[in-house]
């Protein structure tokens, strides 16, 4: 059999050992919190972390759905943490994330070794159902542990006004209160501010590496992106992650300037939308054997990445305040710009219509030299997959292939891995890409 010559050179990212130990770090710092005397909390992985910085530089947070993407990888063990959950008399229909969280916690295991640590509150915020929703079941297993939640529902961005945005910061500005409150500590405005502005350069950071992906070949492939997008949801405001997106930034900018790619037979571009099958990710190297790289989603560009439109119309990350001269110098400015920079997010656009998905991932498409979409049926994240089908049409209407199949992010029983290569199979045959081993 004929060796294949492979188009472009490849090679490993030199970050990609400090992602790891930078992730595993930032689990075991929540479960030794305690034990250094410093406090721990729980939130989504959109809560607005930046706030309890405000409370010391020993606290540390779990957000709930990348701690569940990550059991979610583990089959076996996600599988027990579903069905303690679904034993427990909550429906297999609910939140993947949910079921496993709660089922870590009903199980009394932690993923990092040991029982499950308990938080001293939960800082949470709320624009899918699941979100207040996973916490007020949290509460009735550990009723001691206090809460607050912030309603971001405040509208799209495209049309958003001032009085919106005031109805966030009125919010945090409570929440900061009750946060004294049931800590007994007190509120450092300046550590706050820091935060904010660390918060604004990890979005805009992690957005300007993925517009580097537009190049070809592309630099990055979406597996990789998985493991290197992630703290933008564990702790957007911590100032180890605005170092270790520069450093990654530095060597993207590298592999582009070097042609470098992440599939070294790249003949075909591909986006998706949704979190994958996170025990199946062996979907993408699958698309590898078709020369195939999915350079990003919606979700791995719009999570953890804050985006703005560019004089010349293209999408590229969002100019800081920073870098707008502005200096931010009191809590009601600081407030103000948190609740303003989230509300701009990607990801929170479509939970108020379809077409604001349809039109980011068209944009992704156009302007990433894509050759066609992946759409992902999400039975697990109701919240992702909201007007999903909708989204097809839409995109099928602009002139986009689009292919799509059914699972479930961290539910693997929902998961048809055979019917979904086979649909591959068919896009590759429909988009004219031939298989090269
Ligand atoms: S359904 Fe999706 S968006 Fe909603 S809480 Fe669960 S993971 Fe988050």
């Amino acid at each position: 059999m004929a060796t294949l010559k492979q188009k472009y050179p490849t090679e490993s990212l030199k970050c990609w050992n400090k992602a790891k130990e930078l992730r595993e770090e930032y689990y075991l710092n929540y479960r030794d919190a305690k034990k250094n005397g410093g406090i721990r909390w729980a939130g989504g992985a959109w809560s607005f972390d930046a706030v309890p910085q405000g409370l010391g530089d020993d606290v540390y947070n779990i957000t709930s759905e990348p701690y569940a993407a990550s059991i979610a990888a583990n089959k076996e063990l996600a599988v027990q943490c579903m069905e303690a959950t679904e034993k427990a008399g909550y429906a297999r229909d609910l939140c993947a994330y949910m079921r496993i969280y709660v089922g870590s916690i009903l199980l009394d295991k932690y993923l990092w070794g040991g029982a499950y640590p308990k938080p001293d509150f939960i800082w949470q915020d709320h624009i899918c159902c699941g979100h207040s929703k996973l916490y007020q079941v949290v509460r009735d297993l550990e009723p001691d542990v206090p809460m607050f939640s912030i309603d971001v529902s405040a509208g799209p961005y495209d049309v958003i006004k001032d009085h919106q945005i005031k109805y966030i910061v009125d919010q945090l500005s409570e929440g900061i209160e009750w946060l004294e409150k049931v800590t007994g500590r007190k509120f450092d405005d300046e550590k706050y501010i820091k935060a904010v502005k660390n918060e604004c350069l990890t979005t805009s950071l992690w957005a300007e590496i993925c517009s580097l992906n537009r190049a070809t070949p592309a630099p990055l492939d979406e597996k990789s992106m998985y493991t290197l997008y992630v703290f933008g949801t564990l702790g957007k405001s911590n100032e180890k992650y605005v170092e270790f997106y520069r450093e990654l930034l530095d060597e993207v900018k590298d592999r582009v300037a070097r042609g470098i790619a992440a599939v070294g037979n790249e003949q075909c571009r591909l986006i998706s939308d949704s979190q994958p099958p996170w025990g199946f990710l062996k979907v993408f190297r699958y698309l590898e054997s078709y020369g195939a790289v999915s350079i990003g989603s919606i979700y791995t560009f719009g999570l953890g990445g804050i985006w703005e439109d560019k004089p010349d119309g293209t999408w590229g990350a969002r100019t800081t305040p920073m870098e707008n001269g502005i200096e931010i110098k009191t809590r009601e400015q600081a407030l103000w710009i948190n609740a303003e920079w989230n509300l701009s997010k990607p990801l929170w656009q479509h939970f108020y219509h379809p077409k604001y998905k349809t039109e980011i991932m068209k944009r992704i498409y156009d302007e990433w030299n894509a050759n066609g979409i992946i759409l992902h049926y999400n039975r697990g994240c109701e919240g992702t997959s909201l007007g999903v089908a909708e989204n097809r049409l839409g995109l099928m209407k602009a002139g986009c292939p689009v292919m799509t199949y059914e699972g479930n992010m961290g539910d693997e029983r929902e998961f048809d891995e055979v019917a979904t290569m086979s649909r591959i199979d068919t896009f590759m045959e429909n988009l004219g890409v031939k298989k090269l081993y």
